[in-house]
């Protein structure tokens, strides 16, 4: 026989478990509404679903990447302010041009001929004219088709065997590039 005290903490621990299968995602802006939504949808200890929270660091990137835009390329007059946006996205490719080498292996051998991203966007958009003219055309198709990935300007390298430098760089949209390879 189970004393009343045992069968009291089996219960307990039984309507604990079952009630943590459901929880509340804190974030006002929720698609669920303020509803409750299975467990599976949070990672463990958070409060913020899986969507919201990458929905956040997405924001958060936006936000970290237009500042630095606007301190240093808006401020310093390389780009006007309707630029901000091509800048944005030109911005993650070079930053994906000299990161990628050491985080994918088709580009162990590839190299890039800056460090500093800024730097990178500096040289292609006053060095290069044509450059930054198709870069910002595409980027407006790309913008204004609600960011169709096949219309996303990227950084194609015209010499697949070559590395990231200013003359081996040219605008090609997402869907060219990908045609190419
Ligand atoms: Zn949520």
């Amino acid at each position: 026989m189970l004393s009343e005290n045992m069968k009291r903490m089996i219960y307990m621990r039984k309507t604990k478990a079952s009630s943590v299968r459901e929880k509340v995602c804190v974030n006002e802006g929720c698609k669920s509404g303020g509803k409750l939504i299975p467990v599976q949808r949070f990672r463990k200890g958070r409060h913020v679903c899986r969507a919201c929270c990458s929905k956040q660091s997405i924001q958060t990137n936006d936000r970290r990447i237009n500042r630095i835009v606007e301190e240093r390329l808006l401020a310093s007059e390389i780009i006007q302010q309707d630029e901000i946006q091509f800048a944005n996205l030109l911005y993650r490719s070079c930053e994906r041009a000299i990161k990628s080498r050491k985080y994918s292996k088709n580009y162990v051998n590839v190299t890039c001929d800056w460090t500093d991203v800024v730097a990178m966007m500096t040289d292609l958009i006053c060095e290069k004219e044509q450059f930054w003219n198709e870069w910002s055309k595409q980027s407006t198709t790309y913008l204004g088709s609600d960011k169709q990935l096949s219309t996303r300007p990227t950084l194609d390298r015209i010499d697949e065997r070559g590395h990231y430098t200013l003359s081996n760089i040219q605008m090609l949209s997402y869907g060219e590039n990908s045609k190419k390879a």
